[in-house]
């Protein structure tokens, strides 16, 4: 590979690093681990996505997010790609995006989303604790708030309702 190819695809990922989740805007799609790669042939770039929910409708929003982007920084031979291959697990966003997530109100999902930790999520036995006040004192409202990816929940120490991220 190019050093000037090497350059050009930094400068991608750097462009990349401005598209942020249109539900979580404190988060950009790399630290939700959203963007997956970008390849460089000749003057063709290509930016691999994978959804984080295959019925995600924030996914269509995203892609035509990417593509602005491209089209604002001068890109304009590109090609924004749905990568299946491998499924979107939570592991794959930073601790760091956590974080930020849990300030913004939402609590984060869990490191490991094993088959019993959905069903347990599916089944609202699992405890969630409570981003604002850390209170496991919480209870399932909805298994989807204000998007799919979202369950609604309540905080019974603080009062609160709050979100949960349980995209897996
Ligand atoms: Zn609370």
């Amino acid at each position: 590979m190019s050093t000037k190819t090497l350059y050009i695809e930094q400068q991608i990922w750097d462009y990349l690093q401005e598209v942020t989740d249109p539900e979580i805007p404190v988060l950009n799609i790399i630290e939700m681990g959203i963007a997956r790669g970008v390849s460089i042939e000749g003057d063709k770039v290509t930016v691999f996505i994978t959804p984080t929910y295959s019925g995600c409708p924030a996914m269509d929003a995203i892609e035509k997010m990417v593509k602005e982007k491209l089209v604002e920084k001068g890109v304009s031979n590109f090609d924004v790609k749905l990568d299946f291959s491998q499924t979107w697990t939570t592991d794959w966003m930073t601790d760091e995006a956590k974080i930020k997530l849990k300030d913004f109100g939402i609590a984060p999902p869990e490191k490991t989303t094993s088959e019993e930790d959905f069903l347990k999520s599916i089944s609202g036995t699992k405890i969630v604790p409570c981003p604002l006040c850390d209170s496991f004192e919480t209870e399932l409202q909805s298994q989807f708030g204000s998007t799919a990816c979202k369950a609604q929940y309540f905080c019974n120490s603080c009062h609160q309702p709050f979100e949960h991220f349980k995209c897996i």
